[in-house]
């Protein structure tokens, strides 16, 4: 069937912006790293991105090497883009990034210029697209100097093959060093990437500092800790669910100490009558610090109870107290 959007998807959503620039992102975007690859069926990844778009996430993040096999989630983005999406590209954020491992040899990962812009261009080939919203330097390389990368994504942005500069996993002292490289070059850096839950809480030491002095925007990956800051492992693993079938989930984590740590929680988000998972989108965008929570979905269900998250009253201080004792530090 031909897909028409939504005509209310943007009365609900709630669009704050990227630091002190003027683009604004969805408080809820929607992640393509996993569920989005070769073996996962496209009529269902299809369905969780128009859900989305009907939604108000106009937002999707993607990277060269997502799949698996890596490349597969941007050419199946390409692929439903381009049947449902292409009439919108003007209402739509699309972002990628280079610096993990993508192919064989010397400029297939870490952060030369090489590697980023070659990419680049191997990222809008495999979605069909003229340029990328976002491009990130997807983590900082210990051995090129910083200076080098940035220059790449400033050259990225001012070939008109994306339209902003990001970066992701960089340190504190890293992402005041780039941000003040790119504000030379003239093209500042918009948006910083980082991992940001309960259960992950660094960057609450010095780097969500670093992002209100330089005035970029944050956008949090995994804020449902892959799956494990929502009720999904709590009575086992069910089948098909990440643990199953991701290298980077794996069932010796569901420890005692992590089910007390989690049941805990999930009691108090019972006590505010929502689940697990909503708690924890609206405890990393407590207090407006975080520009948006970038979450995965392997279902319409689990994405439209995730955004319904922002319907419920914001967490008061006792109830941040609360939860305290409960996660990671
Ligand atoms: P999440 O923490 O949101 O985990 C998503 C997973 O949690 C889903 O696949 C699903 O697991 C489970 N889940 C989601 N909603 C619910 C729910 N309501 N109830 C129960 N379970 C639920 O984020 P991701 O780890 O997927 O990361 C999100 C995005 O962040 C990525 O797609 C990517 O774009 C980005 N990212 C960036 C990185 C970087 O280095 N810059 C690194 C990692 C991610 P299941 O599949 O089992 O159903």
């Amino acid at each position: 069937d031909p897909y028409a959007a939504e005509a209310a998807r943007y009365d609900s959503m709630d669009y704050p912006r990227c630091g002190r620039w003027g683009l604004r992102l969805p408080r809820i975007s929607l992640g393509l790293w996993q569920n989005f690859g070769g073996h996962h069926p496209l009529d269902r990844q299809r369905g969780i991105i128009l859900a989305a778009f009907d939604m108000g996430i106009t937002h999707f993040d993607l990277a060269n090497n997502y799949g698996p096999p890596p490349g597969s989630a941007e050419t199946n983005f390409g692929g439903i883009f381009a049947r449902d999406l292409a009439p919108y590209r003007d209402e739509i954020i699309v972002s990628t990034k280079a610096g993990y491992y993508m192919h064989p040899g010397p400029y297939g990962e870490w952060g030369s210029r090489k590697y980023l812009l070659s990419s680049l261009d191997a990222s809008l080939s495999r979605m069909g697209l003229d340029y990328v919203d976002v491009f990130y330097h997807h983590r900082p390389d210990p051995d090129t100097p910083i200076e080098e990368s940035m220059m790449a994504l400033d050259q990225a942005v001012r070939s008109g093959k994306a339209l902003y500069a990001g970066i992701s996993n960089y340190g504190p002292a890293e992402t005041e060093e780039a941000a003040r490289i790119l504000a030379e070059l003239g093209t500042p850096l918009l948006i910083h990437q980082f991992k940001y839950s309960m259960y992950e809480r660094t960057p609450e030491d010095g780097l969500l500092d670093a992002l209100d002095q330089v005035g970029a925007g944050s956008i949090v990956f995994s804020p449902l800790a892959q799956g494990m800051l929502t009720d999904r492992y709590l009575t086992g693993i069910p089948a098909g669910s990440r643990i199953t079938h991701s290298q980077f989930l794996h069932e010796e984590q569901v420890t005692e100490t992590y089910l007390a740590r989690t049941s805990a929680l999930n009691e108090i988000a019972a006590g505010r009558g929502q689940s697990l998972a909503q708690l924890a989108l609206q405890w990393v965008l407590r207090g407006g610090r975080v520009t948006s929570a970038l979450v995965g979905a392997s279902s319409v269900a689990q994405l439209k109870a995730n955004v319904a998250a922002l319907d419920f009253p914001e967490l008061t201080e006792a109830e941040i107290a609360a939860i305290e004792p409960h996660a990671v530090h």
